[in-house]
């Protein structure tokens, strides 16, 4: 079989097939266009196709290569993190922003999702940044990549999160300026007497709402969901950076919706 016809007869969307083909074939998208009519060899196929019935039945391409793109650099993903989304990006452009100079501001990032910037201390900047939920790491990751005097705490309640998020941190060579922490929001934060800002992508979905195949079947729960309103979460993060004496401010991920009654 040659290449543009194993790409055909694939029946998913021609630039999933791509990837996941060239990935089958250890080569990039421009070769395999290139390389339409060259045969492809039996066990390459097959490789493919293990790809190809695994999209199928809805896993997403991203857990099925192992990595996304964020923010123009790869971060490996399995399914005990949640897949770095694009919306994602605008809250760390608005991080870096409000690290620069603090202020309140709320951002689209996507349609009806926000970035939501408040400060709780005046006249005062942050050196560090704790990520909280940092999942794959790609908000403490990318932070400490662009911003090289920055200092980073990543906190996520899920040890097999933390694994894939400090070996993201080995690779982008940034791992001496992150500090990973297992903990539930800014607990394991407590002691920490020096000013930070929080950075944070929680989880806001309401329960019951109804996600794509790809995401509820596949992405972890407690990634998405937060209560009845998706607020749970979100709100107890507020209270609890509120209270902290060392607390700068919130960068936070919400719901349009959310934002009122978040802030309140
Ligand atoms: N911080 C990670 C991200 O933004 C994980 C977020 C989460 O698990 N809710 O992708």
């Amino acid at each position: 079989m040659r290449i543009h016809d194993a790409l055909r007869m694939s029946s998913i969307p021609p630039p999933e097939a791509e990837v996941l083909l060239s990935t089958a074939l250890g080569k990039d998208r421009t070769w395999l266009i290139a390389h339409g009519e060259d045969d492809l060899p039996a066990d390459k196929q097959a490789a493919f196709q293990a790809f190809v019935s695994r999209r199928r039945r809805g896993e997403p391409v991203a857990y099925i290569m192992g990595v996304q793109e964020f923010f123009g650099r790869p971060f490996s993903v399995n399914p005990h993190v949640l897949i770095p989304r694009p919306s994602t990006e605008g809250l760390v452009s608005l991080a870096m922003d409000i690290l620069r100079v603090p202020h309140d501001e709320t951002q689209e990032i996507d349609r009806g999702i926000v970035a939501v910037a408040k400060m709780l201390k005046q006249h005062i900047r942050a050196t560090i940044v704790a990520d909280i939920g940092t999942g794959s790491g790609c908000i403490a990751g990318t932070l400490a990549c662009e911003m090289p005097d920055l200092r980073v705490m990543a906190v996520d309640l899920s040890k097999e999160a933390l694994e894939v998020a400090s070996e993201n941190a080995r690779r982008l060579k940034v791992a001496d300026r992150i500090r990973f922490m297992q903990g539930n929001l800014l607990e394991p934060l407590r002691q920490i007497s020096e000013p930070f800002l929080v950075v944070s992508n929680p989880p806001y979905i309401p329960e019951g709402h109804t996600l794509p195949r790809d995401v509820a079947g596949f992405e972890p729960a407690g990634a998405l969901f937060a209560g009845k309103d998706g607020l749970s979460v979100l709100q107890m993060l507020m209270k609890q950076a509120r209270r902290h004496p060392f607390c700068i401010g919130v960068v936070l991920e919400c719901q349009e919706d959310q934002v009122s009654a978040l802030l309140e």
